[in-house]
């Protein structure tokens, strides 16, 4: 069987090698950072994501998603909770149906439980502490660095402190910075490469679990807050506690950038998130100690260099985070290599050509909702015509049951790809406001008949 060297045992980098594991492929995994389980974990990432549809999907292939599961809190169909800037609480359901909801999941234990997924099949090596500075598209060899080393928490050794690691084939697993897509960035002239980043960074907060460990505030919701030009959520974590992200623009009048004092930020937070500041104790010192992300789209082409490499997740299409997809879209890909490759058993370069194929336009597509979607939390969700929009949305997704399914429904539901569910969900927009045009115009020409 091929040997494949994957780069990164982040989210996907762990499931790829489970997936690559049970196929009987030789596996080495290699990661910059120490072993998760050592308690060293993932500084400036968000603590807790939305698990959905598409994520559980590529979980259960492999008979962890009830492992998985039993560490998340469902925030269930209904309750997406609204905070206007008085404290007054208003639902916005995600669905139709109360049974459909998203899972609030650690980071740190989704990422041990993929990783001792893939570590199950003895075909697999997990390989902390290694950083890759290069890699060789030509020959699949990798250049990694002892990253232990660099942190200063081993002492140098020369003849471990750089190694050339080779494979049939090398798969970037690295996320949004990948040093696997610069190389192919630096040696494929016609790689197409675009970066875009938000005038809005985040950053974590916390509110504390309450006296016993009891939450705060509604335990199954998403709670959002949102102030037009930026926003607050909050996912809820199993100690009763609650991470909250806020996303703000890092430059301007009131922004990060402007926000220096103590007071500065009491006096923000008083003003746009009052329910919020007697549940956050620690706000001051989250706020000046945690750092503030930047939220960036990645778009490149092609993601494979002929049978010898190949990109997967955030290294191949970051997306921000305003779908809770970026995770589950990387999931889905493992998902989909995985069934190219049994597709193609006896041709890797056609395998990971058609994995591209057949998931680039739904990662640009993504990307594109993510977006669109951060306008609708921050923006749309407190207003009326959005809440009557919704129970538009969901009377006619009951009332045609299969038929209409709201664009929402579809992306965190379903498992119909990205770019389908986008187009039609403006292809059931047109016709429901051509619909209505419609209605409006008859009701109109029958007024003036009658009065005329
Ligand atoms: C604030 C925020 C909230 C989010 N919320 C959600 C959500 O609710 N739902 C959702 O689905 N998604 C969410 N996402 C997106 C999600 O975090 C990513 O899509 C997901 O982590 C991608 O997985 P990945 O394995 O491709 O990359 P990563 O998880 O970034 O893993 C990459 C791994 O590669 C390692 N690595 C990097 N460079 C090297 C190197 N040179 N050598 C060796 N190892 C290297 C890293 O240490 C890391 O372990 C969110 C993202 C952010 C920023």
């Amino acid at each position: 069987m091929a040997k494949f060297i994957l780069i990164g045992s982040g989210l996907a980098g762990g499931l790829l090698a489970a997936y690559l594991g049970r196929r009987g492929y030789d596996v080495d995994l290699y990661e910059r950072r120490a072993d998760p389980r050592e308690g060293n974990i993932i500084g400036g990432r968000s603590i807790n994501l939305a698990l959905s549809t598409r994520g559980i999907h590529a979980l259960e292939q492999l008979g962890i998603a009830d492992e998985v599961l039993q560490h998340a809190i469902p925030m269930r169909g209904r309750m997406r909770m609204i905070h206007d800037k008085s404290g007054n609480l208003h639902f916005a359901p995600y669905d139709v149906d109360p049974n459909k909801h998203i899972n609030s999941i650690g980071r740190a234990a989704l990422n041990t439980t993929v990783i001792e997924a893939a570590q199950r099949y003895p075909n697999v090596r997990v390989h902390f502490n290694h950083r890759c500075t290069e890699v060789d598209l030509d020959s699949a060899t990798a250049e990694l660095v002892d990253s232990s080393v660099e942190a200063g928490v081993s002492p140098a050794d020369p003849v471990r402190q750089v190694i050339e690691v080779s494979a049939d084939a090398i798969i970037g697993v690295d996320g949004a910075f990948s040093a696997v897509r610069q190389s192919m960035h630096k040696k494929l002239a016609d790689f197409k490469y675009d970066e875009s980043y938000l005038a809005h960074g985040y950053k974590e907060l916390t509110i504390p679990p309450g006296p016993s460990g009891s939450w705060q505030m509604e335990k199954e919701a998403l709670h959002i807050w949102p102030r037009k030009s930026f926003m607050m959520i909050a996912l809820p974590n199993p100690d009763g506690s609650f991470t909250c992200t806020l996303f703000w623009e890092f430059e301007g009048p009131r922004s990060f950038a402007s926000t220096k004092t103590d007071d500065d930020v009491h006096r923000f937070f008083d003003e746009e998130f009052p329910d919020a500041v007697p549940l956050m104790p620690a706000l001051l010192e989250d706020f000046k100690n945690n750092p503030t992300g930047s939220l960036v789209t990645i778009r490149c082409a092609p993601w494979f260099y002929k049978n010898k490499v190949a990109l997967v997740g955030d290294a191949a299409h970051a997306v921000v985070p305003f779908y809770g997809q970026g995770m589950n879209a990387a999931f889905e890909d493992c998902v989909v290599l995985d069934e190219c490759l049994a597709e193609f058993p006896d041709n890797r370069e056609r395998a990971f050509a058609e994995y591209f194929v057949r998931r680039k336009e739904n990662a640009d597509a993504l990307a594109d909702l993510a977006i669109d979607n951060f306008i609708e939390m921050r923006d749309k969700t407190a207003s009326k015509t959005f809440r009557a929009k919704k129970k538009l949305d969901h009377a006619l997704e009951a009332a045609l049951p299969g038929i209409y399914l709201p664009l929402y429904t579809m992306v965190t539901f379903t498992r119909i790809p990205y770019a389908e569910a986008a187009q039609r969900a403006r292809r059931q927009d047109s016709i429901i406001y051509t619909g209505l045009t419609l209605v409006s115009a008859i009701i109109v020409a029958l007024l003036i008949h009658f009065i005329a």
